[in-house]
């Protein structure tokens, strides 16, 4: 049975093939940044610092001109892979204007986590065979040692502004180019070429994005102007009575919250994409901090806040700090990347009554949202609804279609925001990617509402993934690693569940013979995984030793029963 988008769920606009994520955004023709009138598109939420719609399509333009001066980059030559650019910083307002920037001259754009190790950027840089790196002045110093590792040189990185506030009174080094000086020179250089594609050409097949949140096939994802152009018209689509005022919320753009990071697909599609394409100005916090996000809520008028439920989960505890704050202006809240619970839904509610809490589901695969609140069918729990475009499957271990509601499966989607694929993973790409269908691997029942509304709601995860706030940790990383410790003969890397990350990864190891004691072989371990790996990463789980890891006869880590293990340790305990 193929479920579809609720009939009430709005009417999905033809999708453009043959234009650019530049011009879809940034011509008024299609999309509302550069709209006479709008919102401003980013403000700091720190400075206040704001440009007009009108500013950022002329910085994006400027910006265009440089890059292009910079690297011989012109948009109707060559293949976007030899026009990669790797961006490793904290948000900035400058961040999606460089982004289209890159764009508008066929480029890829390959954004790296800011929390991640010189050893993990390293890795993304030569994975993207980036062509320079933009950084901030906070990441440069391991920036500089990943980039030399990678075989870039310094004449390649380049710095985006960040608040004074976050420099420590050190003042940015000169002998980078700053982008803001980049746009600068680029208002005297000749303007670059269109991209020209014929209809059905370029868009659909050249990507824009290389996004790697070291997933379990530890390969990028290739996403295309047309998957990034349809998911924002896919939840613009879907959006459209809440938009125009539906149930009690007032209507038109939003003041929204830009503290996801834009390494992620949530924050650049969601908020960075779909908010700007409709107008609304984005409040840009360049990382999480209880009170500046607070004073940024209130100080700014935010309504609409992009959340992860571990920063739902952080408000519910500090309430002594928010009450202190007037959140009053906040009508709504959309949460995703991982699931909240019900239960912190509620709880959630009865300090804050009069926000609607919206959840979405999606992954990097499909570009994000997949399914989300209908605000006329709220379900506590539920993911929510299919967004228009797309179709959903459910189907058994062994590949047959589930054709009954409230019966657990393998939730398998189809939609014209399912991205290309990953990048040099032929395998990765043809098992995940199969006749259109892609593969979600995450475990998933339909239940029909009292409104007759379908519902996806996932109560499971199949593939090997860990969600730390949000963020991808793949066991096999950290087995791998772990694995080339001395101490190490034999590991597992497991989700354990956690109050405020939701997840975090726990070790089952075999010690080597060579190993010390329990206490110092654990130490040992917890900073050889601090030492090498982002935050996220860390065993906050901790490590549990074990004679033996138990496997399947084919030599696959029985997991399910390791965390059934667990689980009944913790009920035990
Ligand atoms: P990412 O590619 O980082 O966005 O991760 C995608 C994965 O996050 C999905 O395959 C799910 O396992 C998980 N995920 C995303 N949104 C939700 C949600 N609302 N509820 C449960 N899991 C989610």
């Amino acid at each position: 049975m193929v479920f579809l988008p609720a009939k009430e769920s709005g009417q999905l606009a033809p999708i453009p093939d043959s234009i650019p994520i530049s011009e879809f955004m940034l011509n008024e023709k299609y999309g509302r940044v550069a709209h006479a009138g709008s919102r401003d598109p980013y403000t700091c939420g720190i400075t206040g610092k704001s440009y007009s719609s009108q500013e950022v399509a002329n910085r994006v333009d400027s910006l265009a001109r440089s890059l292009s001066k910079e690297f011989g980059w012109a948009p109707n030559e060559g293949s976007e892979w030899d026009k990669t650019l790797a961006v490793f910083a904290l948000n900035t307002i400058d961040s999606l204007p460089l982004f289209w920037a890159v764009h508008r001259l066929g480029g890829v754009l390959s954004p790296a986590n800011a929390s991640y190790s010189a050893a993990e950027l390293t890795h993304q840089l030569l994975d993207s065979k980036a062509k320079a790196l933009v950084t901030c002045v906070p990441l440069l110093s391991i920036s500089l040692e990943a980039a030399a590792k990678a075989g870039l040189p310094n004449s390649r990185i380049y710095l985006l502004d960040v608040p004074q506030e976050l420099l420590g009174g050190a003042k940015p080094p000169t002998e980078y180019k700053s982008v803001s000086e980049l746009i600068e020179a680029g208002k005297s250089l000749p303007p670059v070429d269109q991209l020209r594609w014929s209809a059905g050409e370029g868009s659909p097949t050249n990507s824009i994005f290389m996004l790697f949140e070291w997933n379990i096939w530890n390969a990028g994802v290739m996403i295309s102007h047309r998957n990034v152009i349809a998911n924002t018209l896919q939840i613009k689509a879907f959006e459209q009575s809440y938009r125009d005022g539906g149930g009690t919320k007032p209507a038109g753009t939003e003041v929204a919250l830009g503290l996801l990071p834009q390494s992620h697909i949530y924050a650049l599609v969601v908020i960075g994409h779909a908010g700007a394409y409709r107008g609304d100005q984005t409040i840009v916090l360049p990382k999480f901090e209880l009170k500046s996000y607070l004073k940024a809520i209130q100080n700014f008028k935010i309504s609409s806040l992009f959340l992860v439920p571990p920063i739902i989960i952080h408000m519910l505890s500090s309430q002594d700090v928010c009450s202190k704050y007037d959140l009053s202006s906040v009508h709504s809240i959309f949460t995703g990347a991982a699931p909240l619970g019900m239960e912190t839904a509620a709880d959630f509610l009865k300090f804050y009554p009069n926000i609607l809490i919206r959840q979405g589901y999606g992954l990097t695969e499909t570009s994000t949202v997949v399914t989300s609140t209908p605000i006329e069918d709220i379900l506590l729990g539920s993911s929510g609804a299919l967004l228009p475009g797309f179709e959903a499957r459910i189907m058994t271990p062994e590949g047959k279609e589930i054709t009954t509601y409230d019966t657990p499966g393998e939730l398998v989607v189809r939609g014209p925001s399912v991205v290309l694929g990953y990048l040099n993973n032929d395998k990765a790409t043809k098992e995940t990617f199969v006749d259109g269908w892609m593969l979600t691997g995450d475990e998933a029942v339909v239940r029909v509402s009292p409104k007759g509304i379908e519902h996806v709601f996932i109560v499971d995860r199949i593939k090997e993934l860990i969600k730390v706030k949000g963020l991808q940790v793949a066991p096999a990383e950290l087995e791998s690693h772990l694995l080339a410790h001395p101490d190490v003969s034999d590991c597992a890397v497991i989700a354990i569940p956690d109050d405020r990350a939701g997840e975090v990864p726990k070790a089952i190891v075999v010690k080597s013979p060579t190993a010390g004691s329990d206490e110092s072989t654990l130490q040992a371990l917890v900073k050889y995984v601090e030492d090498h790996k982002a935050r996220h990463k860390w065993l906050k789980g901790g490590i549990r030793f074990v004679d033996v890891i138990p496997k399947s006869p084919s030599g696959k880590i029985l997991r399910r029963l390791l965390r059934d293990q667990e689980k009944e340790a913790r009920r035990k305990a």
